[in-house]
C-alpha cells in the first residue's frame, strides 16, 4: 500500500466532518474486547468505522466482547443437548480419563522395565 492512496476507500458523501482528518495517519480508536479466558484484545478502528460487537480473541480465538464483566460464552458447535445427554457425556468423559490414566500407567510400567 502506498501512503498517498490510503484514503481511497473513503465513502463519498460522508459529510464535512470526515474532511478534517486528512493527516498522515487518520485518527483511530482502540476498542477493548474481552474473551471468556480474560484475555484482552485491542484492535484499532478508523474513527468512522463501524465497531463490531464481537471480536475473536487474538490469543485463544474465543469470541470476545466489549464488556469485561460479561464476556461472550465460547461458541458451541454441537446442537442442543438434553440434560441426560450432558450427564452421559460427563460420565463418559471421566471414564475416558480413567482409561487414559490406566494406559499411561501401563506405558510407564513398560518403560521402566
Ligand atoms: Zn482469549
Amino acid at each position: 500500500m502506498t501512503g498517498g492512496n490510503a484514503i481511497r476507500g473513503r465513502r463519498v458523501g460522508a459529510g464535512p466532518m470526515g474532511e478534517s482528518e486528512r493527516g498522515e495517519s487518520a485518527p483511530r480508536k482502540r476498542v477493548d474486547y474481552w474473551c471468556a479466558n480474560g484475555h484482552c484484545t485491542r484492535p484499532s478502528f478508523a474513527l468512522d468505522a463501524e465497531v463490531p460487537e464481537m471480536w475473536d480473541c487474538a490469543r485463544c480465538g474465543l469470541p470476545a466482547g466489549q464488556d469485561e464483566e460479561e464476556p461472550p460464552k465460547p461458541r458451541r458447535t454441537e446442537p442442543y443437548k438434553s440434560h441426560l445427554a450432558y450427564v452421559k457425556e460427563r460420565r463418559s468423559d471421566s471414564d475416558g480419563m480413567a482409561i487414559l490414566e490406566e494406559a499411561l500407567t501401563k506405558l510407564k510400567a513398560r518403560k521402566g522395565r
